[in-house]
């Protein structure tokens, strides 16, 4: 055994992805054991409330005892299968029957994976095979939107609107972004909530007609844009951008890593914004965050037209060795009964307003908050040096990682996004735990913004 640290461990041989290294030099890798509820606990008996799930996905907290159990179940009945060759277990049936029971859809056909990156990358493909087995092979181009996150594989994050990808030479050509929904930024001085749809939706059509009809596979988006820093979509964007789509040809995929399964205060983003999607893309909480799974549920008419893709070659030549995975399936089927029966999705609803209320008290007591945005348990505040200006910090003060770095020391994990603290809690958050969330955000906020100022 080594005796050295485990901060020290983690740092010789672990690889951190997303990671500010010069952080972790200066204070450290926190190197968790196990959870209690919202809270998770380190190799030093340190503990904290995960104000955001774990990486928003953890909605039943860190040890829910139904969601152990049915693991447990599976894994002695049948730890492991694949879903190819005509083969697949009974957990898999029985998941996509319920998740298409779940879906906006009438009907529809769902297919797994071991990711959001990888499902995202998955309709890529489906879409790229079914235009071209349809006669359009050159309709391969992909719309997504600046600020999106749709994951980080090749496709998936050419998807992602992220200046960041550039260091790896992404996005591949053929990945277009548009114009971010997100009008306390993106809007014009003096345009209005209104004009700013019209101008988005111009936007589209100008770029359908440069690019031609023709060319473009699909438009991706989340309902609620998550890791651009919790965006919901200017009012009326859907109704705008939905029928331009629908007369063109084009898809419309809803990414509903995040928003699925009441975060948003429904179970689909896309309800809480009304708009029905060709298809919906599901990770992250689809199994509560504990097991590694994501899913493509194809709407009647992709499914249909995918099906009849598909009909002459005999087969769909993709799959995962663990799509599908029975224990997977198993932990689906239980997080979806969990969230959508034992109170979890009503908590969302009935938390809501009181977490709104309290970040929007929050707002009011500090100088330097320029916008709170979010909806259900999906909010962001933005640290701004000036409010009416909206100018932000300079990016030298790392501010969102300061106070992120303060609430951390007070007990407390929320997470910087840009210049805005995401919190994302648990569904599972009691009242009282809520107030420690917000109680513990207000302190650090007062001590970083004294600091700066
Ligand atoms: C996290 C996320 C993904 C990627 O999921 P991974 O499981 O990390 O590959 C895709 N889309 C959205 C909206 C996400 O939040």
């Amino acid at each position: 055994m080594d005796d050295r640290s485990w901060s020290a461990r983690a740092h010789q041989y672990s690889m951190y992805g997303f990671t500010d290294l010069p952080s972790v030099e200066r204070r450290g890798t926190v190197v968790l054991t196990h959870g209690e509820g919202p809270y998770v606990f380190d190799t030093e008996g340190r503990k904290w409330l995960d104000s955001n799930s774990g990486l928003w996905n953890m909605v039943a907290g860190f040890d829910h005892p139904g969601l152990i159990e049915a693991a447990k179940a599976q894994y002695d009945r049948f730890p492991g299968y694949h879903a190819f060759f005509g083969r697949m277990s009974d957990q898999t049936v029985m998941l996509s029957e319920k998740l298409v029971e779940v879906s906006p859809f009438e009907r529809g056909k769902v297919f797994y994976t071991n990711s959001g990156s990888e499902a995202n990358d998955t309709m890529v493909k489906m879409l790229w095979f079914m235009h071209r087995a349809e006669g359009k092979p050159e309709r391969r181009k992909i719309l997504t939107r600046w600020n999106a996150y749709h994951g980080v594989t090749a496709v998936s994050a050419s998807m992602t609107g992220k200046p960041y990808n550039e260091v790896f030479g992404l996005p591949m050509d053929g990945f277009i972004h548009l114009t971010c929904p997100h009008y306390w930024r993106e809007g014009n001085p003096g345009e209005s909530e209104a004009e700013f749809v019209q101008r988005l939706a111009r936007e589209l059509e100008t770029v359908i007609a440069d690019e031609g009809a023709d060319t473009i596979a699909g438009f991706f988006a989340e309902p609620v844009q998550g890791a651009g820093g919790v965006i919901p979509p200017v009012n009326g964007y859907f109704q705008a951008i939905a029928p331009i789509l629908k007369r063109h040809d084009i898809p419309l995929i809803a990414d509903e890593v995040i928003t699925g399964f009441g975060r948003t205060g429904n179970t689909w983003g896309c309800q809480t914004y009304d708009f029905v999607p060709d298809a919906i893309i599901s990770s992250k909480n689809l199994t509560a965050g504990f097991f590694p799974m994501g899913a493509v549920i194809l709407g009647p008419a992709l499914g249909d037209r995918l099906d009849a893709a598909i009909a002459p070659i005999e087969e769909f030549p993709h799959g995962f060795t663990a799509s599908g995975h029975p224990v997977g399936c198993a932990i689906a089927l239980k997080a979806i009964d969990v969230v959508m029966n034992e109170g979890l999705a009503e908590n969302v609803v009935r938390g809501a307003p009181r977490l709104e209320a309290g970040l929007r008290q929050i707002m009011q007591r500090h100088e330097n908050i320029g916008e709170l945005r979010g909806v259900g348990y999906m909010w962001a505040l933005e640290a701004v040096r000036n409010v009416e200006t909206k100018e932000p910090f300079p990016g030298s003060l790392s501010i969102s990682e300061r106070i992120a770095n303060t609430c951390t020391d007070m007990g407390l994990i929320c997470r910087p996004l840009g210049q805005s603290i995401v919190l994302c809690p648990p569904f599972i958050l009691t009242d009282a735990q809520m107030d420690e969330m917000l109680d513990k955000l207000d302190g650090a906020l007062t001590k970083v913004f004294a600091e700066v100022r």
